[in-house]
């Protein structure tokens, strides 16, 4: 039987609901939570702000875009980011990747506020959340687990592997999974024959950024898939996931339509954690 869709609509549906909630409840005179959106000349960067856009001001959050140009110095990125530390208008601060070229980073770890850090890359926020006590975690792999967690997928106890180890994405996530009690290997570039590992995972998640690396012989009959990857391939968006998993899978999300769309969704929810409006026992 091929593998049930995990798709992120009702997920995001979902959250939507709460964050409307929630805003509905505020005083009609409150300051709306806003982000301080900057936005490198990169033209996924340039998709992904203008997704970010649209479903804040359909939730009624302000976005505020700053242009980050390729040329721009690291101490001009560093005084951006002081000036909307101070400026108390701002709730949160997200820097879009890739980051201009002289931008490392580490120096936006270094440098984001943890305050104001709405996507958890902040030494801060990373420390914390290696630890097992995050206030924030990375939008997209907390979007992942949300997605299990919609579709009552059982973590508890089982074999989560990850493939990548970026701070966005694959480390976060490793560590959201021991936090839910998983047993956890992370996979990468120098793990030497990958499908050895991914057979035995019970809970496979693939953020690698290579279209079709997880082929159907890679997958443990009844794993459930999730699927982070996303390329661009003559016009079209794919994940790092064969199609053909499918059908050895009991789950899998789809790209696009599947972890994406949580993401920026999740983006919300951090915003008003950050402005103290989301109760503390709802994300983790
Ligand atoms: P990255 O390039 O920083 O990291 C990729 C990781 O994958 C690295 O740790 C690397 O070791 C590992 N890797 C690469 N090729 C591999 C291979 N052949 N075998 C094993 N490991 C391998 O990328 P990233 O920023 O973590 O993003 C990963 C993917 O997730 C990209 O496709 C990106 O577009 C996507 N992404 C999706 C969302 C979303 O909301 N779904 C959000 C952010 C990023």
């Amino acid at each position: 039987m091929p593998a049930q869709l995990l798709t992120g609509t009702p997920v995001v549906e979902q959250l939507h609901a709460r964050i409307r909630s929630i805003l509905q409840n505020l005083p009609l005179d409150a300051p709306r939570p806003t982000l301080a959106l900057l936005v490198p000349r990169d033209p996924s960067a340039q998709a992904y702000a203008r997704a970010i856009r649209k479903q804040f001001s359909n939730l009624l959050l302000e976005v505020r875009a700053f242009a980050l140009e390729d040329q721009l110095e690291e101490s001009d990125f560093l005084r951006l980011l002081k000036q909307l530390d101070s400026d108390t208008s701002v709730t949160g601060i997200l820097a879009l990747q890739p980051l201009p070229p002289r931008i490392s980073r580490s120096t936006l770890s270094e440098a984001m506020p943890p305050a104001k850090d709405v996507d958890g890359v902040s030494y801060e926020q990373q420390g914390r959340l290696a630890l097992g006590t995050p206030t924030i975690a990375p939008s997209t792999p907390l979007g992942g687990m949300l997605l299990l967690r919609h579709y009552g997928i059982t973590v508890t106890g089982r074999h989560a592997v990850v493939i990548g180890r970026s701070p966005i994405v694959g480390r976060p996530l490793a560590l959201l999974l021991l936090m839910a009690d998983a047993t956890v290997t992370i996979c990468h570039t120098r793990t030497l024959d990958l499908a050895r590992f991914t057979r035995q995972a019970d809970l496979l998640f693939a953020a690698a950024g290579r279209p079709g690396l997880v082929t159907a012989d890679m997958v443990k009959p009844g794993a459930v898939v999730v699927d982070f990857g996303v390329s661009v391939i003559d016009g079209r968006l794919v994940g790092d996931v064969d199609p053909a998993v499918a059908e050895v899978a009991s789950a899998l999300t789809p790209v696009p339509g599947g972890t994406g769309p949580v993401t920026t969704a999740v983006l919300a929810c951090n915003l008003l954690r950050l402005a103290g409006l989301w109760p503390e026992e709802q994300l983790f």
